[in-house]
């Protein structure tokens, strides 16, 4: 009984999401622009990152079409990357991973909503569904730190 009430609370807030969600539409100026799509279900995303010189995420916004699902999760996604530092929203990236595909995650709190997710682990076949949004923030991160580590190596010599 009171997990039949929990899943309807979880089925809510993703509803709440995919039909409203958060940092939804496209940016005038972005730092990185990445797009992915999940050929399985036909899900297409555009996400677009604002990092300031720290490599902090000061704005995001994601647009597309995709399932439920995957509107959900990117929604989810940007409530709790925005603000942070590469290094963390790349953790908490990994770690929303893990809970999707059933394993235990010590930090379920730190996922904010998306932590309401984990039931997908039940469904194989819409895990990269969920996942879709994370692994553009993640492509989008990963380029923009190679290309900062290029950067820094550059201006080395111009170091006090
Ligand atoms: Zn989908």
């Amino acid at each position: 009984m009171a997990l039949s009430r929990l899943d309807n609370l979880y089925r809510q807030v993703i509803l709440d999401h995919s039909s409203h969600p958060h940092h939804h539409g496209v940016l005038d100026e972005a730092s990185t622009q990445i797009e992915m799509n999940n050929p399985t279900c036909g899900d297409v995303i555009q996400l677009q990152l604002v990092l300031d010189e720290d490599d902090v995420i000061q704005d995001i916004r994601f647009s597309g079409s995709g399932c439920s699902i995957s509107t959900a999760s990117a929604s989810m996604m940007t409530d709790v990357v925005i603000g942070q530092p590469i290094s963390k929203a790349l953790e908490l990236s990994h770690q929303f991973s893990e809970l999707v595909l059933g394993k235990d995650v010590e930090e379920l709190d730190a996922l904010g909503d998306a932590a309401m997710l984990g039931g997908v682990a039940k469904f194989p076949a819409r895990i990269k569904c969920a996942t879709l949004g994370w692994k553009a923030l993640e492509k989008g991160l990963i380029e923009k730190q190679a290309t900062t580590v290029e950067q820094a190596s550059h201006c080395d010599s111009e170091k006090e």
